[in-house]
């Protein structure tokens, strides 16, 4: 009997479920003021995973012809199964998935997408949930077409990036501390705090999906500092619990962007530069309308000064724009 790979997240349902309750019991227990877990968050989180889960199995249709086209006509090497090829295999998807979510962060059109995973200003198992069903529309399943490439059949494709996808589930928790020399190889739940925390120092870093090594060798690891607790959210906060919420109001922010930005420039702005292109840009329609943006987040809130290196949601890299980035905006 062969296992369906595409099922591999719905298989592993009962243990990631087992996981939430525990940590929802221990939470009480052992935090009991911590404001861990919310009933309306992890009901819109376990919306979102079978949101997700229904769309990526329809999206698989259309995508893995693809790939098998990569693979019949342009593969440089076929490979024995065996041990051998999954570590090349997992290494890789691994690698690319490192490129893949540091695009996701640094690109709008992307992050569009990837902002359901950092919305929730909770942090928990069931924060893993937490996807988008654009994904195949923002085009993730590009970044895993090299794999057809160096030779991996369809299958096996779907298959290392839902093991990857549902080894990350157990780095969403707040529950475990740092764990040695696992450190230095593996995403921890550490880690992946750092991740999803809005503060200043941990913006833009830890991109890691199982090896944290990409994030040492392309300079964006930064350790968990006990004296810097996270916060978690995006810096532009949702205010909702509504999946549908969630999974579209940055695609209509973007589109409302283009139609409102001037000039070209500022429309290719709009869908592909730094998310916090976007953040700054809607400050300066604010204050052109004298009205107050919503950025509670004082301190990530720098203005249209902020530094180049931001993460989506906080404020903007203008210094890469001309002079003129913002000037004139037809509509807001
Ligand atoms: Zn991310
Ligand atoms: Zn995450």
């Amino acid at each position: 009997m062969q296992f369906d790979a595409e099922l591999l997240l719905l298989a592993l349902a009962p243990v990631f479920l087992a996981c939430i309750g525990w940590e929802a019991w221990h939470v009480r227990r052992v935090r009991p003021d911590a404001a861990i877990y919310s009933w309306r968050d992890t009901l819109c989180n376990a919306s979102l995973a079978l949101m997700q889960q229904a769309a990526d199995k329809l999206a698989w249709f259309a995508i893995i012809p693809v790939y098998a086209w990569f693979y019949d006509h342009y593969r440089i090497h076929t490979w024995q199964r065996g041990w051998i090829s999954f570590v090349v295999l997992f290494v890789a998807q691994d690698a690319l998935y490192y490129v893949f979510h540091r695009c996701s962060h640094r690109v709008r059109w992307l992050w569009a997408a990837h902002v359901v995973h950092h919305s929730s200003e909770r942090l928990n198992f069931s924060t893993a949930f937490r996807q988008s069903l654009m994904y195949p529309l923002a085009g993730m399943w590009v970044f895993w077409i090299p794999l057809a490439v160096l030779g991996f059949p369809p299958t096996q494709i779907v298959a290392i990036v839902l093991i990857n996808l549902g080894f990350q589930f157990f780095v969403h928790t707040q529950m475990i501390g740092r764990l040695g020399w696992l450190e230095s190889v593996f995403n921890t739940p550490s880690m992946h705090r750092v991740h999803h925390a809005r503060n200043d120092r941990y913006i833009d870093r830890n991109y890691a999906g199982v090896l944290s090594i990409w994030d040492r060798l392309f300079g964006t690891y930064v350790d968990e500092d006990p004296h810097d607790v996270p916060v978690y959210g995006i810096t532009e906060p949702l205010h909702s619990h509504n999946p549908l919420t969630a999974t579209f109001h940055e695609w209509r922010s973007m589109a409302r962007d283009v139609a409102s930005a001037s000039g070209w420039r500022n429309r290719c702005r709009a869908l592909f530069a730094p998310p916090a292109w976007a953040t700054a840009y809607h400050a300066s329609l604010a204050a052109s309308a004298g009205t107050p943006h919503d950025t509670p987040d004082a301190p990530y809130d720098h203005g249209i000064e902020a530094p180049l290196h931001r993460r989506a949601g906080s404020q903007t890299d203008v210094s890469s724009n001309t002079s003129n980035a913002f000037e004139t905006p037809r509509s807001s």
